[in-house]
């Protein structure tokens, strides 16, 4: 409510917000979280919370008047298709070199990403993140974080077997055929779940091609696992559809918020301000930046050093197709959730994810996202002009990611004598270079806070989100960022608190 004065305000309900949430929550302290998506917890018209990925629309994008489905294209012919203009549950946020793909409601990114939840090895961590201790992550925070997402893996003997799992069996084959490790990959989908879909016993989520607009059914989004067990404390409010707008210094020591209340339209029906003691952001490594790089520089928090906003990466995401034999078919039924990937980290910089295109037709097609080593790093400023803030990311530096990419797919493609699709991006166009779905960095651990989220300049202000790590993560990232959270507010709780 407008005036009123909270312990902890937490902007974001992503995976760094979850655990902050559930934590401060359980050492006795109230937690209000501010989200700007919606609830996510109530049926659309067809009976349905989530829309299906192959039947876009308003509930499927945050805001947009047309769909920009990742792959733009089929056969050459463009896909996306006009949608009303409404707080969706995707927000493709397009900077001038850049697409990023969001997560917009209670839950974050867990609402719309592929589950896959993939802890570095071991000998990668001090590129991940150079100034943390890789003994008490592997030995506490990725186990403590791991378990608290519910992460599983698939039942081997029925992977080998079922129909919707063919693309995947595709995958190994041209990996190790052309002499690539080939690994099974945790997910926070319910794979038990996933078997009674094959079976036909249980309404499909998975096997009905569920994923970029949300699942209706078994995976186990934030809202399933963290958030509920912080509601249950009762000491976690959440506020949907409220965006923080501005942080700054009040009396006391105290921050005052200012927020925005918005309706299905995004349109602003109401703006309070609220007073916290402390305030987490957590916003994601774009809506953390973004608010911090703004607030730097209008002078509402001055005492931010010369790091905010700096950092960012796009954990060297690039997608392609390959086009496979008509003796070689991935079947028309595909499971969502992907299983597994092409490791050639060491050798090649590039880790490729095995993704499903669950089109509901053969389409005789192989689709990964590649995980690659990619050095740029670009910053967010603020644009005093346009009001809003820019990212000096270009699409060219992805041709790091296509290197890399390449040191695996022309190998698969030379050995199994085929070619990458050119009708999935555009027209004649192989590589999907100009989006990433996993932001990472623009308040950097170590650098722009202290090395446990601590913003230099103003205590009592905290990151924990996606922006606190340097740009890769070598697999997947929401393991790592949910790990990383665990340990920082561990740390939060004991000292400063
Ligand atoms: P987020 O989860 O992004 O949460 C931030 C929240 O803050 C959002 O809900 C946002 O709406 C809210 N917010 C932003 N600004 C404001 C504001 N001003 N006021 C109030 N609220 C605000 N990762 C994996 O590890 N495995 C996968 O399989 C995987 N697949 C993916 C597939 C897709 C399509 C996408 C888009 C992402 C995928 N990811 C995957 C990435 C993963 O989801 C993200 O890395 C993760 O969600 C980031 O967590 P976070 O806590 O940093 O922020």
């Amino acid at each position: 409510e407008n005036g009123a004065h909270v312990p902890v305000l937490v902007i974001g309900t992503g995976y760094g917000g979850s655990v902050a949430a559930l934590r401060l929550a359980q050492a006795g302290i109230d937690v209000h979280m501010i989200e700007m998506g919606m609830a996510w917890d109530a049926p659309g018209a067809d009976g349905k919370i989530f829309a299906n990925t192959t039947n876009p629309d308003g509930r499927s994008y945050w805001l947009r008047t047309k769909t920009e489905q990742p792959l733009s294209n089929f056969l050459g012919f463009p896909i996306d298709r006009d949608i009303p203009r409404y707080t969706g549950i995707l927000d493709a946020e397009n900077f001038s070199g850049i697409t990023v793909y969001q997560g917009r409601g209670v839950g974050g990114g867990s609402l719309v990403n592929g589950g896959m939840a993939v802890t570095p090895k071991r000998e990668n961590f001090g590129t991940v993140l150079p100034s943390v201790n890789a003994d008490e992550m592997y030995g506490t925070y990725y186990p403590r974080a791991n378990a608290g997402l519910g992460v599983n893996n698939v039942d081997l003997a029925w992977w080998e077997t079922t129909d919707c799992y063919q693309y995947a069996r595709v995958g190994r084959k041209h990996a190790q055929r052309s002499g690539f490790p080939f690994v099974f990959v945790p997910n926070v989908y319910d794979f038990e779940y996933m078997k009674r879909e094959a079976a036909g016993t249980v309404p499909k989520s998975s096997l009905a091609g569920e994923i970029l607009y949300g699942n209706n059914f078994a995976k186990k989004s934030l809202q399933k696992t963290y958030i509920a067990q912080a509601k249950a404390t009762g000491r976690v409010a959440i506020s949907p559809l409220h965006k923080v707008t501005s942080v700054a210094p009040a009396a006391g020591g105290r921050y005052t918020v200012a927020i925005d209340q918005i309706n299905t339209s995004g349109d602003t029906t109401a703006t309070k301000t609220v007073t916290a003691d402390r305030v987490f952001f957590a916003a994601g490594s774009v809506g953390t930046s973004k608010l911090l790089v703004k607030l730097k520089a209008t002078g509402a928090l001055p005492g931010l050093n010369a790091e905010i906003g700096k950092g960012w990466g796009d954990n060297g995401n690039v997608m392609c197709g390959r086009a496979n034999h008509l003796w070689d078919p991935t079947g028309s039924l595909q499971a969502s959730m992907p299983t597994a990937g092409i490791d050639n980290w060491t050798a090649g910089g590039a880790f490729a994810e095995v993704a499903p295109l669950p089109t509901g037709i053969e389409t005789f097609a192989s689709f990964y996202l590649s995980i690659t080593r990619n050095p740029n790093r670009a910053a967010f400023s603020w644009n005093a002009g346009t009001g809003k803030v820019d990212l000096s990311w270009q699409t060219a530096w992805k041709q790091p990611s296509i290197n890399a990419a390449k040191t695996i797919f022309d190998k698969i493609n030379a050995k199994e004598g085929t070619i990458y699709r050119t009708d999935l991006f555009g027209v004649y166009k192989i590589w999907g270079d100009h989006l990433t779905y996993h932001p990472l960095g623009g308040a950097v651990l170590n650098k722009a806070t202290d090395n446990h989220g601590r913003l230099h300049g103003h205590p009592g202000l905290y990151v924990i989100d996606g922006s606190l790590i340097p740009g890769n993560t070598t697999v997947n990232p929401f393991v790592t960022i949910t790990a990383l959270a665990e340990r920082n507010i561990e740390k939060i709780i004991a000292t400063d608190l």
